[in-house]
């Protein structure tokens, strides 16, 4: 059954609690100017307690999280949050710290962030991080702020910045954002960049090429350091999108493939759970010559006292309030203690094996968008179900009903009929053979009963909604029926 909304439920007069009788002297009715006063009480629903709990629990039952089954949502990381990482977040500690109980105060807040700066740089091998962005997208304007003002410092800001067709949507958008044209380097047959037409489209008006590596269909680019190379001859800065960094943690770091500047995404790579816009953390690394730019404040330690350094007059300003969405950091960092450089490496070894085991289990059935070895995420295409009149997009609904999230679809867009699949390392060997068993069988319900899965899901309060209209045309304000 629908849950309905409790405006619907409200039944005039039922009340969930009681204020106690009023036991302090009666506040001055002029403390309100009349003007600001209600005239008629506000429209809140009635219910009681119980109405209220049950209609919560209710809904979290439709619900879908990571604590409940598997994500195989590519490029996406929606790994397991270890549980410890939620306890020091909500340890009082760091809970409870105010950002405006000033330096003196807040020293173990500070040398969290700086020592987690210190273990980002050497993940990455960057020289500096800046802890403050709030998300992977805006980690991303922030460095391509960063390098527009390299560029401007040495009196060109230039006017183009370089981006693959395979790439995430965000990057076009943080490039374009930032006042720069955004130009197109075209993928090989391999899938990866297109090494030959990268040297055609580079020149001295270049800023930039924002490169995620592995790329979005899972491949790595193995010509980097060639890329690098003609990068840099042009002048240009070389960004890494790190959003796919779960597939190199302790085994390459970005510094070292010749990147100048690369995101992180906290909430993705080290854990912290996400979904439904936030929160997050997208951190910016860099290499020294772009120092001087990183959002201001820095953290700076001297001796045993760490502080905020706000003088930083080449800074391109501040991207956040206080520091930051702390509480991330916080996870992250306990996270990566918890690791360890082995524990790091461990796991992209890990989602490498996951994610190439299901690539074979599933190559009988789904055609493979580039068959080859695949790092922490594969590619498959939904073209031979199409032949049945089948889209990617149904058997992503279908997984639903065999209780599964949908892995990411249509994307990247170099891919007809994509789905991708990340199984990340913290899923069990028994836990992908259930997953790519439930594949299987959608597969074959493509060729025998193309209708069922046209039509799914089956199993939810809600089948086929229009998502296009929820997003453009957002409906979140209920008014009562008049
Ligand atoms: C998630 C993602 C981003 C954007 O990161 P947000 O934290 O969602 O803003 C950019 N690029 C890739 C490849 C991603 O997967």
């Amino acid at each position: 059954m629908p849950e309905s909304l409790l405006f619907e439920k409200s039944t005039p007069g039922r009340r969930g609690y009681r204020l106690p009788a009023l036991d302090v002297p009666e506040p001055r009715a002029a403390a309100v100017p009349t003007s600001a006063r209600r005239t008629t009480p506000p429209a809140l629903p009635e219910l009681s307690e119980v109405d209220v709990v049950r209609h919560y629990t209710r809904l979290s039952r439709e619900n879908y999280g990571v604590d409940l089954g598997f994500y195989p949502l590519g490029s996406c990381t929606m790994k397991y949050n270890p549980k410890i990482n939620e306890e020091m977040a909500r340890h009082p500690g760091a809970a409870a710290a105010h950002p405006l109980q000033g330096e003196a105060l807040s020293q173990g807040a500070l040398r969290l962030m700086y020592e987690l700066e210190q273990g980002l740089k050497e993940v990455a091998g960057m020289d500096r991080v800046s802890l403050q962005p709030a998300a992977g997208a805006q980690g991303e304007f922030a460095g391509i702020l960063m390098i527009h003002a390299y560029h401007a410092a040495r009196g060109n800001p230039r006017r183009r910045v370089i981006i693959p067709d395979s790439a995430h949507g965000t990057n076009p958008a943080s490039a374009a954002l930032a006042g720069y044209e955004v130009q197109t380097v075209h993928s090989n047959a391999e899938g990866l960049v297109d090494v030959g037409d990268l040297s055609k489209l580079i020149d001295h008006d270049c800023a930039a090429l924002m490169l995620t590596n592995p790329n979005t269909l899972g491949l790595f680019e193995k010509e980097i350091v060639q890329i690098a190379k003609i990068v840099h001859d042009a002048g240009a800065l070389l960004y890494m999108d790190g959003a796919n960094l779960n597939a190199l943690l302790g085994l390459v770091r970005p510094g070292d493939m010749g990147f100048d500047v690369v995101h992180f995404n906290l909430h993705k790579t080290f854990s912290t759970p996400h979904g439904g816009g936030g929160p997050g953390a997208g951190p910016i690394g860099v290499k020294a010559p772009l120092a001087a730019y990183l959002p201001t404040p820095t953290i700076e330690r001297d001796g045993a006292r760490f502080f905020l350094d706000h003088n930083r007059p080449q800074s391109i300003g501040r991207l956040h309030s206080f520091y930051g969405n702390f509480g991330i950091l916080v996870r992250a960092y306990t996270y990566l203690r918890r690791l360890g450089a082995a524990g790091l490496a461990e796991i992209s070894r890990n989602a490498i094996l996951n994610a190439n085991y299901v690539r074979a289990r599933l190559a009988s059935a789904y055609q493979i968008a580039y068959d080859r070895a695949c790092m922490h995420e594969c590619v498959f295409s939904a073209k031979r179900q199409r032949a049945k009149g089948v889209h990617a997009w149904d058997i992503a609904k279908r997984l639903i009903d065999y209780g599964y999230y949908p892995p990411t679809i249509n994307f990247p867009m170099v891919v007809e009929e994509a789905i991708m699949i990340e199984p990340p390392e913290s899923e069990a060997r028994e836990t992908l053979d259930a997953f790519c068993d439930a594949m299987l069988a959608i597969a074959k319900e493509c060729e025998e009963q193309p209708e069922l899965v046209k039509t799914a899901p089956h199993t939810t309060a809600r089948s086929r909604l229009d998502e296009v209209l929820a997003a453009r045309k957002p409906q979140v304000r209920w008014t009562p029926p008049t």
